[in-house]
């Protein structure tokens, strides 16, 4: 399997290479050069599997000849074995209808552990091939910086730089960053919004000067491989309830599009999936665009569900790039149109595409909860603020037919967000025992403004150059 960029000229690369790049260096993003498809026979012979062999079995295909189907399973028994429950993503039942897919099992109490951890996994293998050594690159709205930092920490011949916005992540998540004290830890909190440190990591992957001293690699979502972990999930939760022989529909709070994106691949690789809900919460530039085909940036507001506090969703660009016809050259142009102006408007090609799989709902902070609170004191079901978000889109969702399931993407434990929680329902989630003495522990990180220079010096003070 070969993978393409979006913007049509950065070169080829394997899996193995895809991993370890992140971005492209023309600055797209990498996708398959085509997607491998399951049969029905094959779909119906996976039901019933552990998780883990679930897993490499979905995976295998993208993988290709990177890693051994033996060690590609090995891999996948580790990174799940560390989940808290021994399904690693369990499916609750809310009513006749709603469903909640847990993802928030991980060793970090969010859904990104679940490629997270075996992303930590996958750069050991491929480094411990030759003599390279990467600095990882990170922007975080909260939980990418806490499960990348969780999967990385101490492992040889990585350093990890993770910037987040300073003051706009809950004190959960921030000490689940800073106390990490390793030495290949570096986390920085930034003067501005999460869309400014994420430009500053974009920035970063263009700048020569950098990229020329050192192997840069992403572990935001743009990395595809974090992508393929989480298609995994949506086979497993579809067989549980009688795919292929029955359609499921899918409810994912999202920000940067990532996770909604691998629902996109598992229907691509022939998963029945009759719709995929893209639940925003006010910064609602995707509810927009896919409502009304105008992509334009608005500023962030800062709400309960940190994580989908973004404008500019960066997987959305491979949707684009897959319904719009797969045309790097004009999907380059079109982007740069939107880097410089904040605003682009989705061609014709580009609406039906989208439209024929997905619909979204904005929940503004009364939806959210009022769904949990709904969840709470009809199902006992504790929902964190952003799995409230995709509930309330979920039960919005009109015209499904009447024996479509839907489940919802359950994205963080609701201790996470324990003050929300509350306010919401009035129960106190308290923090599930392996995460212990979070609040005791000391913290580490450097506060800098939200200027690239200053950013890109920090980290060439402090990373290892390539080959060192
Ligand atoms: C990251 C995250 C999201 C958004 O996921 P994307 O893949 O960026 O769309 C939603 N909820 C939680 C709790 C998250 O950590």
């Amino acid at each position: 399997m070969d993978y393409v960029s979006t913007r049509g000229s950065a070169p080829a690369l394997d899996f193995q290479g895809v991993t370890l790049a992140g971005l492209a260096s023309d600055g797209g993003l990498y996708v398959p050069r085509e997607w491998p498809r399951f049969t029905e026979a094959e779909i119906a012979a996976m039901a019933g599997l552990p998780y883990a062999e679930l897993a490499a079995r979905v995976m295998q295909p993208f993988v290709g000849d990177s890693l051994s189907p033996d060690c590609l399973l090995d891999l996948a028994r580790q990174a799940y074995g560390r989940f808290a429950h021994v399904a690693v993503t369990p499916l609750v039942q809310l009513d006749e209808r709603q469903w909640v897919l847990e993802l928030f099992h991980g060793p970090t109490l969010a859904f990104k552990d679940v490629a997270l951890q075996l992303l930590g996994l996958l750069f050991e293998e491929f480094l411990a091939r030759g003599d390279e050594h990467i600095t990882i690159v990170g922007a975080t709205s909260g939980d990418t910086g806490s499960a990348a930092i969780d999967a990385v920490a101490g492992r040889a011949k990585v350093d990890i730089f993770m910037l987040h916005p300073q003051g706009r992540v809950s004190d959960v998540q921030r000490r689940q960053m800073t106390t990490v004290l390793a030495p290949n830890v570096h986390n920085i909190a930034i003067d501005g919004s999460f869309d400014d440190a994420q430009a500053m990591v974009k920035r970063m992957f263009a700048d020569t000067a950098m990229t020329g001293r050192f192997a840069i690699s992403a572990v935001n979502s743009i990395n595809w491989a974090r992508l393929m972990a989480q298609v995994v999930y949506y086979f497993a939760s579809a067989l549980q309830l009688g795919a292929p022989h029955r359609k499921v529909a899918f409810s994912v709070p999202t920000g940067n599009f990532g996770d909604v994106f691998a629902g996109y691949v598992a229907a691509k690789m022939g998963l029945p999936i009759e719709r995929l809900i893209v639940a925003t919460n006010v910064n609602d530039i995707l509810h927009r665009a896919l409502l009304t085909g105008d992509y334009s940036a608005g500023t962030v507001t800062p709400t309960a569900a940190p994580s989908m506090d973004i404008q500019v969703s960066s997987n959305f660009e491979r949707l684009l790039f897959d319904v719009g016809g797969r045309d790097g050259a004009a999907l380059a142009e079109q982007m740069r149109g939107f880097e410089a102006k904040k605003a682009m408007q989705l061609t014709n090609a580009q609406r039906e595409g989208a439209a024929a799989l997905f619909t979204s709902a904005r929940a503004d902070a009364g939806d959210m909860q009022q769904a949990m609170r709904w969840a709470y004191e009809e199902t006992g079901q504790v929902l964190d603020p952003h799995t409230a978000i995709g509930l309330h889109a979920a039960r919005a969702a009109e015209g499904l037919p009447a024996d479509v399931p839907v489940v919802t993407l359950a994205t963080a434990h609701p201790a996470k967000f324990v003050d929300a929680v509350e306010r919401a329902t009035g129960f106190r989630p308290p923090l599930p025992a392996r995460v212990g003495d979070l609040f005791e522990r000391e913290e580490r990180f450097d506060e800098l403004p939200g200027d690239y220079d200053a950013v890109a010096a920090y980290i060439a003070e402090r990373a290892t150059p390539r080959g060192g």
